[in-house]
Formats: C-alpha cells, structure tokens, sequence
C-alpha cells in the first residue's frame, strides 16, 4: 500500500547555523524536483550525496543542500529527501511549508520512526534506544539509548526465543508422532532448554534494578537541621548559586532541586526544608513536600554541622533513617570539628574540601559505580516486564512439564516466546506502539 508523503523540521526551532528538513514517502523526489535547484536535476541525482543549490521555500529562497535516499536503503525505508538550509525557524518552516504546498503533510510524532519499524528497518526495542539517546541527559543514558538502538538487547532476547521455538517444535513432534522411535522431545532435553532459557533471561531480569537507576536518574534528598549548610552543600554540588543560603534558620521553604552528572551518571539532588513544627503555613506545605521527597529518594544525603556540638534534632533525624539507603556528612570542616556523630565522610561546603569523595560515595550507595555499559542491561520497565513475564511463564513451562501433558506445556512456552516479543515489537499492538511512538519529538 503506498503511504503518503510526510515532511517534517528535524532541528530545534532556535537560531541555528543548519536546519533539516526531511521529507518521506513515495513522490517525495518531484516534491525535491520543484524545490531544489542546481545543475544537476534532481531526478538525476546520485543517492547518498550531497548537491548544492537553491531551496525554494516560497516567499524565500535559500541556499543550501539536497540529498535523497531510495527505498529501501533510508531511514524510513522509503524514498526520502532532506533539505540542508540554513537554520532558524523562518527559513526552516518556509521550506517545510512549501513541501507541503506541494503534496506533503506534516507528520506526526516519531512517525518517520514508526515508518522505519513498519517497514522492517528497526525494531521497536531499536526504536525505543533511539528516544532513550535524543532525550540523554547524562553519556550513561545516551550508552544505554545506544545498546537498545543498536539490537544488542533484542540479539540477546533472539536466542532465548529461537531457543522456545526449538522446544515447541520438538514438543508439536511428539505430540504428533507419539509413536515415533526418535526420541523427539525427551522431557529431560525440554527441561534442559527451558533451564538454559530461564538462566539466560535471570542477569538481565537482576540488572533492571540498578540500571534503572540511571535512565530515571538517581534521587538524592539532603536533609538535616537548620544552618547544617544543606543549602551551601546543594549549590557547591551543582556549582551554581541555586539554593538561598543565610545564617537565619528556616530559609529553606520550599525543595530546590538540580541535577549533576557524576561518573557518567545523572544524579537528581533536592534540598528538602528542615522537618520541623511550624506555625508558618507556606513552610508546612514545604516540609510536607520535604517529607514525601525523602520517603521516595534513592539515597538520604544527611548534613550535621560538624563544627557545632551533636544536636537533639541531629539525633531524631539520624533514629528516623534507619533501615533508610543514607549517607552521614559532616560539613564545615574547615572549621574545628566539635560533632559526636560518626560521619561517613567530612566535608566543607564553602571550601570545597572532599566533594569529589563525597560523589565516589554516591555513586557507591547508588550502585552505580559497577554497573557495565558494556554488558547487558535492561533500562525500560516495558522491556522488565515482558521479560519478566517471559520468565514467569517459563517457569510455569517447568512446573507443568512434572504432572501436565507436553501440549499444555506447548502453551506456557509459547506465552514465554511471544512476552518477548514484544521486545522486538512483534507482538505488541497497536496501542502500545503508539505511546512509544508518541514519546518522540517531531520530525523523527
Ligand atoms: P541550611 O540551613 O542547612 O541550608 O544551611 P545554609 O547552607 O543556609 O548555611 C548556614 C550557614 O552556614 C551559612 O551562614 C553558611 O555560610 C554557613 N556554611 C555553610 N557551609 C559551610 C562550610 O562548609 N563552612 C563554613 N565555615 N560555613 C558554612
């Protein structure tokens, strides 16, 4: 079926010195032939190369470049053109508004990637990387967009779901030549693929925790009594003037947050309000905020004033995280140090003095500091789900083989082989293709 011709603005709307404007779809190239003037007409144009002319984009024309691709051999696996010009969002939207002029229409979020999984070019795991690597915010991120962009995750997944295919086929045998000599779907070799199956899927399945972390970000509130120097720490952590600091107690009202990339990895600090009664309404509301920050971080940063004698309050709060994932700082160590808590680690936010121990013990806490871009790894709850209702079924595939006839068996293995599909995207319907789809920007 031929699909209809979709243009978009790859680049940001901001002054640029280059704008990218992609058009795709069967007839694309006469759209380029109206448009594109140089010495060479379009329709002679080698694929794959660059040709310098003039873009007509309508009231203005531009100088710049045209490249086409032919089917299958581009992104989207149909023909497609793209216009160089300059950037900014007057010429770029002229030229896109003449594409359309001419038979295009504006696509829509990720639909020039949807084309390219329609048309067999990726995978949907592929395409999921891809979002993973435009929105990065942090290089660990972008690794971890590229091993999914790159089919690392859905090659893994492949050989456990050729591995169910064998199975199924050995057991679809017996079924229908029970009476054949060959020992077609001895239960022993079943269980030992189904176990090999399992085993391969468990490290992925364990990997998600950690991992995880660094798609979302690792949580880090900094608590701690009043004029500790949570706010001092914040802003020499970020190394920006974020957070108000004063020697006035209860400054903090509201939760100042900013982000920091340690070791590769994106780390989200937020500098709670001091947990104390208060008559003040707008700084109830912030120690309520405060509280549920806490509650939800991955690592409680805990500031005591080092140069000060340990207060009650530095007590009660220190009672009040255990069982927590916490760390003990004590700050203003270029002050004589007077505090009875045993800090993990002393530090000076005005000096600036440990910071950098202070973030190898983050990453430590965290779990971070170990996790191997190189191995595998699962970022995605989608893709933790299917897998671990891959697993889940496999070992339902493993209980029923004891006591069940192998077709029931059959029905658990394939559960199994097509949870995993939804990896590769070819089990997954069509809702769920389009939220995927719907994270990407336009023009992609
Ligand atoms: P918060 O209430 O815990 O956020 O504390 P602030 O960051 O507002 O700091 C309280 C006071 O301690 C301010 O006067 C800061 O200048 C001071 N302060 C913070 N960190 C340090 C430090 O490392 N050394 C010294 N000497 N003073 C600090």
């Amino acid at each position: 079926m031929r699909s209809d011709i979709i243009a978009a603005i790859s680049t940001p709307p901001v002054a640029s010195g280059v704008g990218l404007i992609r058009v795709s779809g069967e007839g694309c190239f006469d759209i380029a032939e109206k448009m594109f003037r140089c010495k060479t007409p379009v329709k002679d144009f080698e694929p794959y190369k660059m040709y310098v002319g003039s873009i007509d984009g309508g009231e203005i024309t531009d100088f710049g470049m045209c490249v086409i691709f032919k089917s299958p051999k581009s992104y989207t696996g149909e023909d497609m053109v793209e216009f160089h010009c300059h950037g900014g969002v007057a010429i770029t939207r002229a030229v896109l508004r003449k594409a359309i002029s001419l038979g295009a229409r504006l696509a829509e979020r990720g639909e020039f990637t949807k084309r390219a999984f329609m048309n067999g070019k990726m995978s949907l795991s592929s395409a999921e990387g891809l979002v993973d690597m435009i929105y990065a915010q942090s290089v660990s991120e972008a690794k971890m967009g590229f091993y999914l962009y790159r089919e690392k995750l859905l090659n893994r997944v492949k050989v456990v779901q050729d591995k169910l295919k064998y199975v199924l086929a050995l057991i679809d045998a017996n079924i229908d030549y029970p009476e054949e000599d060959i020992a077609f779907a001895e239960t022993e070799n079943v269980i030992r693929d189904l176990k090999e199956c399992r085993s391969s899927l468990i490290p992925l399945i364990d990997s998600y925790k950690n991992s995880s972390k660094v798609a979302s970000g690792v949580s880090v509130a900094i608590c701690g009594a009043p004029n500790a120097g949570k706010s001092s720490l914040l802003n020499a952590i970020l190394d920006c003037d974020k957070a108000i600091v004063t020697s006035q107690k209860g400054t903090t009202r509201d939760v100042v947050e900013g982000a920091k990339e340690i070791g590769g990895v994106l780390f989200k600090f937020y500098d709670t309000a001091g947990i104390r009664d208060s008559e003040n309404e707008i700084e109830r509301i912030g120690i309520e905020k405060s509280k549920k920050i806490i509650s939800a971080a991955d690592i409680i940063l805990f500031v005591t004033d080092g140069a000060e004698e340990t207060s009650a309050e530095d007590k009660e709060i220190l009672l009040s995280l255990d069982g927590k994932n916490y760390v003990v700082v004590a700050n203003k160590c270029d002050l004589p140090q007077r505090n009875g808590l045993k800090p993990d680690l002393t530090v000076s936010a005005a000096t600036g003095e440990n910071l950098d121990a202070l973030f190898s013990l983050l990453s430590k806490k965290a779990e971070v500091d170990t996790i191997n871009f190189e191995g595998d790894f699962l970022t995605e709850e989608r893709h933790y789900t299917a897998i671990s209702n891959a697993k889940a079924a496999i070992d339902a595939a493993l209980d029923a083989i004891k006591v069940y006839p192998l077709d029931v068996v059959a029905a658990d293995v394939k559960d199994g082989w097509s949870y995993l599909g939804q990896i590769s995207g070819e089990t997954c319907d069509e809702d769920v293709l389009n939220e995927i789809f719907s994270k990407f920007c336009v023009g992609k």
